[in-house]
């Protein structure tokens, strides 16, 4: 496909090319994870495995008041799960737990494929990870981080 793709195939071609970027943006958070790091005076602390793929990760999370001072994460696994983590922890930094619960909210509907959740501009970069809706076998992968932060917010409000 190329930039003189005819008219209706045009999609296509753009479609390609920002999955070709995605893709690179997954690979470089993967390489150079964000707030990949202990969080030593974390107000919570909580372990999530996907046994399926061998992923475990650590999240932490320092609030203050309702929001979100210090989001992070420790561990191992695939491609998809450490560069979900890390665009997770970029954009749940800084926000109200409301905030945060919202992202994930929608965040986890893009992973079950609504195609609407793609477009909410508070995704950020989580939007790079849309197509692994179409792979089922790595929807697991890219929601633990995600289910992991949901558990870290239900265990800090249940307090
Ligand atoms: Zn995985």
């Amino acid at each position: 496909m190329t930039e003189d793709a005819p008219p209706g195939t045009r999609s296509g071609a753009s479609s390609a090319r920002s999955e070709a970027i995605y893709q690179e943006l997954i690979l470089d958070h993967y390489r150079s994870p964000r707030n990949r790091s202990v969080l030593e005076d974390a107000d919570v602390v909580v372990t999530h495995r996907n046994p399926l793929c061998g992923d475990e990760l650590v999240v932490y999370l320092a609030l203050d008041g309702d929001k979100i001072r210090e989001a992070r994460f420790t561990g191992q696994g695939c491609a998809i799960s450490q560069a979900a983590a890390s665009m997770l922890t970029g954009a749940l930094n800084g926000g109200t737990v409301d905030d945060a619960r919202a992202i994930l909210a929608c965040y986890s509907s893009m992973m079950h494929g609504d195609a609407s959740s793609i477009d909410d501009p508070s995704l950020g970069e989580l939007r790079a990870l849309a197509g692994v809706a179409r792979l089922p076998a790595r929807v697991k992968c890219a929601l633990l981080p995600a289910d992991a932060f949901s558990r870290a917010l239900d265990e800090f409000e249940e307090r």
